[in-house]
């Protein structure tokens, strides 16, 4: 036989009735015998305790009761044909009655008992259970309405009465196997003590009436039909990438409902649990989907954990003093005296100098809990063995839990890795020697935060998601969301990593969007819907959404944006950039940049410093991390630079070849920005402090190829006039080059900690000599690479290049925040 309950909401309203009729009709035509267990429909429970309190002040329910009649009639004259409706609506008549003279009865009294409470609740069950059996038995000869009173015996503990079972267990047996062909519609949550008084399980307790049967009757299946589809690796609602779990043990299940979205009622693993009775959680709104089944063996599902659960809102009570160490019996004084007071206690943890006790309690708690404390360890108090207990609020508590969980190692470091990187602090640490549940208490604003940040480490197998704040959509910044749009696809196929761009500005406007903003359209969006853009106001929005693996693009040249960097970093935010202000400027900003990055475990990425999209930084870096040693950097890194003095060859003159540069695009409008090797400067002194030198951009000397006349020129076509002039000076200094067999290049060279920037003339040998075009290269020389130098060649400029590099950088922050 199979158990099947119905929640309220799938008893809620006529379509979720029809589809039980469905299922019901299918298992019975398949020849599958079915008991159902059957829930108030829903709100009809609250309603119901609201009517009471309403009687009990004296005031007027009928307007309650008469809905609840009404909800309850609306299925008959749905779903049953009009000539077996009178039949149906005639018993409902009576059980209103016997409701409203109760209520009646509390409003002339003005009291409400726990007992009587009880009574007028059950009122709900009664009342849907006996509409659904009507319903089937239209279909079937021997459809049984039972009143669970009969059947489940309890203590007179009434609100959440305790079962009977081997009372409770011999009549079930008894009942069922003597009509073995009935369809039984039993309703669920309510029972009733020996005096033959309504008791009932607990709210949610219908699941718990639906275990006791399946366990009396050994049932091979319980079917709890609801309306999520079953268990889920976190609360969708908190969680978006959450994903349904296909099985689960009982213990997880258990740990998982009391905590967060209660999908079962927890104390219903209990029964199933000793009797192994396998339980399928069902969706009466998505019939089709699978569903979770919780059994007892149950394989890894490739995760180290199975599920995240929280709770929104717990305050920490934090018992302290050097009397309590080595004391026996403190704490069992403190939690009996709390279990006494009916305080319930969500987490427990002891450092093991004994100096303190901290505990989580509901908010509603916290403040009762102290004066308790406070009034029991009074004495305590008074010789200063202990301190006045302190409470620390808004804070919630999210745990991992899984049976696989146990005796692996490496699980709370991902845990807490993952918070960390995310500037989630915590509070307060708890895991059960039973390895099923590592629980954490942290801010309640972070709570969102963290529970995507874990699940993401933790659900390889769900998508990892970097949340992107883009700041700059020029040339560079364009390419690149162009970019990323054309390869999201693909990257969340092969890399199950999703980019989501969270913000976008530019200097006029800026947009933001919950759900990411969609690529194909951004300009669009970001012109119609765009607010005034303010990079103070960009960042303080960004911290604001506080979201999980968030990154900060830089797409500028702007020294406004660096200034900023340090406070996103302190956001838990990473910056992947290829704006060089932020590495070129003081060396102090570049430390402290450094510093931040390393408090905060934030990623700064900024490969297209230096020559684009080439891998420069990171050869450097990893040259440095795996113990090397530069000996010496010697680097072309002007564009601009490399063509001319690749073209500076024959019978050109230099004249003619910088004005050939600037024809085809590759300076700058005034070529002296370029010639004067600044930005060639910055690019060196990032190489030089990268590798451990800690210069100042004034130590770097630069030899100027220009005579000062050109350099002086007031426009450009003086300055065009002026190289001319100069024309015997490059004539001589190529001539005497080439008279050695050598060719002129204008190169950084990092060596030994000081930088220089200079003309010089390099032979066949050296791996400069032949490059061309407008080519970037650099050679380290290091310990390793000591005879032959370690060389890379490529272009170092172009929107393309530069916009894959800093591509590269982003995936990388993905990476790096999943190890
Ligand atoms: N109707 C009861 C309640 O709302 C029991 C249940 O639905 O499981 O708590
Ligand atoms: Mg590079």
């Amino acid at each position: 036989m199979k158990v099947l309950k119905f929640g309220g909401t799938s008893v809620g309203g006529v379509e979720p009735v029809r589809t039980i009729v469905g299922v019901v009709r299918e298992m019975e035509d398949r020849g599958e015998r079915v008991a159902l267990v059957i829930s108030a429909m829903g709100g009809v429970t609250n309603d119901l305790l609201e009517m009471g309190s309403l009687a009990e002040e004296g005031k007027d329910f009928s307007p309650l009761l008469r809905q609840m009649e009404s909800r309850h009639l609306e299925l008959i004259q749905a779903l049953l044909p009009v000539r077996k409706q009178n039949a149906a609506i005639m018993p409902l008549k009576i059980y209103f009655n016997e409701l409203e003279e109760l209520l009646d009865g509390v409003k002339a009294v003005g009291e409400r008992s726990p007992r009587t409470r009880d009574h007028i609740a059950a009122y709900g069950e009664l009342c849907s259970t006996l509409v659904i059996s009507r319903i089937l038995g239209q279909y079937y000869g021997c459809v049984r309405f039972q009143d669970s009173r009969e059947w489940i015996h309890t203590d007179s503990n009434f609100g959440n009465a305790r079962v009977d079972f081997d009372k409770t267990n011999l009549r079930i047996r008894g009942a069922v196997h003597a009509v073995p062909e009935a369809l039984w519609c039993v309703t669920g949550y309510i029972a009733s003590n020996e005096k033959g008084q309504t008791t009932t399980l607990g709210r949610g307790g219908s699941d718990y009436t639906a275990a006791i049967l399946g366990a009396a009757l050994d049932s091979e299946q319980i079917q709890i039909w609801t309306d999520v589809n079953g268990f889920m690796t976190a609360d969708p609602k908190m969680v978006r990438r959450a994903i349904s779990l296909t099985e689960i043990s009982y213990t997880e299940a258990m740990e998982l409902s009391y905590f967060g979205a209660r999908v079962i009622y927890p104390p219903t693993m209990i029964p199933v649990f000793l009797k192994k009775v396998p339980v399928l959680v069902k969706n009466t709104f998505n019939p089709d989907f699978p569903g979770t089944v919780i059994r007892d063996k149950t394989l890894t599902n490739g995760s180290l954990i199975r599920g995240i659960s929280s709770i929104n809102e717990v305050t920490l009570v934090n018992v302290e003093g050097g009397g309590m160490i080595g004391k026996t019996g403190f704490s069992g004084r403190l939690f009996s005296l709390l279990a006494r007071e009916g305080i319930n206690i969500i987490l427990i943890t002891q450092a093991s100098s004994e100096h303190s006790i901290t505990f989580a309690v509901s908010p509603g708690d916290a403040a009762r809990a102290r004066i308790l404390i406070e009034k029991e360890f009074e004495l305590e108090l008074l010789t200063q063995k202990i301190e006045r207990p302190t409470l620390e609020q808004d804070l919630a508590l999210m745990a991992v839990v899984g049976e696989h969980m146990k005796k692996t190692h490496g699980l709370s470091g991902k845990l807490f890795s993952a918070l960390g990187r995310n500037g989630v602090n915590v509070a307060a640490i708890a895991q059960g020697s039973s390895e099923f549940n590592i629980s954490v208490a942290i801010q309640r604003k972070d709570l969102s935060k963290a529970l995507n940040a874990v699940h993401d480490a933790f659900f390889i197998h769900a998508q990892k998601t970097l949340h992107i704040f883009y700041l700059g959509v020029g040339h560079i910044g364009r390419t690149l969301l162009a970019q990323i749009h054309s390869h999201e696809e693909a990257l969340l196929r092969n890399n199950s990593l999703r980019l989501r761009v969270m913000g976008i500005t530019n200097t006029r406007k800026m947009i933001f969007s919950e759900d990411g903003i969609p690529l194909s359209n951004w300009q669009e969006a970001l012109q119609a819907g765009g607010e005034t853009a303010g990079l103070g106001d960009f960042v303080r929005r960004m911290k604001a959404m506080n979201l999980p693996n968030s990154v900060f693009i830089d797409n500028s040249a702007s020294p406004e944006v660096v200034q900023w960097y340090e406070e996103i970093f302190r956001a838990n935010i990473s910056v992947v950039t290829c704006n060089k202000i932020g590495n070129s400027g003081s060396y102090d900003q570049y430390r402290r940049f450094r510093e931040a990055v390393r408090k905060y475990g934030v990623d700064f990425f900024y490969e297209t410093n230096v020559g684009a999209g080439l891998p420069i930084i990171s050869t450097l870096r990893d040259l440095l991390v795996s113990g090397d040693r530069i000996i010496r950097i010697e680097a072309i890194l002007s564009g601009t630079i490399s063509y001319i003095f690749n073209h500076f060859t024959g019978d050109a003159s230099f004249h003619d070849v910088v004005r050939q540069a600037q024809q085809l695009g590759y300076t700058e409008p005034d070529p002296r920005d370029d010639l004067s090797g600044r930005d060639f400067m910055r690019k060196m002194l990032i190489l030089a402090r990268d590798s451990g030198y800690p210069l100042e951009p004034e130590e770097v000397v630069i030899e100027q190829i220009l005579p000062p006349s050109c350099l002086e020129a007031e426009s450009i076509g003086d300055f065009y006039r002026e190289l001319h002039r100069s024309e015997s000076h490059f004539g001589r200094l190529k001539e005497q080059a080439v008279a050695k067999g050598k060719v002129l290049r204008f190169i950084g060279c990092l060596d030994q900690g000081a930088v220089t920037i200079g003309l010089k003339e390099v032979d066949a040998s050296h791996p400069f000599y032949s490059l061309s075009g407008s080519d970037n290269i650099i050679s380290f020389t290091t310990e390793r690479y000591s005879n032959c130098p370690l060389v890379i060649k490529g272009p170092g400029a172009g929107a393309e290049v530069t916009a894959a590099g800093v591509f590269a950088d982003l995936v990388k922050v993905g990476a790096v925040g999943y190890q």
